[in-house]
């Protein structure tokens, strides 16, 4: 008689055990796919936030997004360049020509981007010029690398580039476990230890706090697939170099706080959840937040805004 009870309840225990479990299971996946980038722009306004992710309004580009892709695309593109006949007498003048190459070839791909954005032949002429100092100093350095190699270890051109060539570019690290993903633009391994990079074109030199947290996240994905922490994670600053940070716990667990905190406060699909943020990234002095319209100008909210705001029944909403 007992055993039939205790049976019972460890059947119903069970089933009411794997129902939780499955809930969990259907929250757990519920969850959005954050990105440092997502997480940043939570950061600085949750308003912006819900229209980009969970409004999906339309989102324009700019001259820095544009000119960063390219760069990026240059700098991912320049490690395929073929090596065979290269060597000590000629190998300055080839990379360089190569790098100018694959430049000018992306660069005039964007230009019907360049034009839309509502840029004068003079900006971007100067943003062509300023993205050439920058590859300019990124090689510079690369040079130093290789000469390194090839002077210590007595190597050839070839063998020298192959050993500087980071082992992945542009590499996309998921995490289910903490609903995250990330583009990591190199990794490189140096006798034994692990660098993780990102290229940044801005002008600053500095490691900003929304730098530190994609840096520490990368460190989190990276451990998530690999078992250990890379040794460092940093910032290929184009205007001024490379500058590294050791990780350690702290980084990590910088991570994990700011993973479950974004998802906390993004599970609510209301507006009235997503507060303003006035700062002065709303509109400064040659510009404006792409939603400056929809939070201070109602009456001059751009078409294809105003439509899908009244399709998601948010018009009336707005504050
Ligand atoms: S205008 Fe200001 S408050 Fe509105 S979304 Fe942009 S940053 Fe946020």
């Amino acid at each position: 008689m007992y055993n039939l009870i205790i049976l019972k309840y460890f059947h119903w225990t069970y089933i009411a055990g794997m129902f939780i479990n499955k809930a969990f299971f259907y929250v757990e996946m519920a969850k959005r796919v954050q990105s440092p980038s997502s997480i940043n722009t939570y950061k600085q306004c949750p308003r912006k936030y819900f229209f980009i992710y969970n409004a999906k309004l339309e989102t324009s580009e700019n001259v820095h997004t544009i000119r960063g892709g390219v760069v990026h695309d240059v700098l991912e593109k320049f490690f395929d360049m073929p090596t065979e006949d290269l060597d000590r007498e000629n190998f300055i003048n080839r990379f360089t020509k190569y790098i100018r190459g694959l430049f000018d070839k992306k660069w005039d791909d964007a230009q019907k981007r360049l034009k839309s954005i509502d840029l004068s032949d003079e900006e971007i002429s100067h943003y062509y010029q300023d993205s050439l100092v920058m590859l300019a100093n990124w090689l510079n350095q690369f040079f130093n690398k290789l000469k390194i190699v090839l002077d210590d270890k007595k190597k050839t051109v070839e063998e020298a580039f192959k050993e500087i060539k980071p082992k992945f570019r542009e590499k996309e690290f998921r995490s289910d476990m903490y609903s995250v993903r990330g583009f990591i633009d190199y990794i490189e391994y140096e006798n034994g230890k692990v660098k993780v990079m990102d290229y940044k074109t801005s002008k600053a030199d500095e490691m900003k706090p929304e730098y530190r947290l994609q840096l520490a996240i990368y460190a989190l994905l990276f451990n998530e697939k690999y078992g250990r922490h890379p040794d460092k994670v940093g910032l290929w600053l184009l205007k001024h170099g490379e500058r590294t940070i050791d990780v350690n716990d702290e980084l990590v667990a910088l991570a994990k706080e700011e993973l479950e905190l974004i998802h906390v406060n993004t599970e609510s699909d209301n507006i009235e959840d997503y507060p303003k943020n006035v700062t002065p990234l709303c509109k400064w002095k040659t510009g404006q937040c792409e939603f400056y319209e929809i939070c201070f100008e109602k009456e001059n909210i751009p078409k294809n805004h105003k439509e899908k705001l009244i399709k998601l029944d948010l018009l009336e909403k707005l504050d």
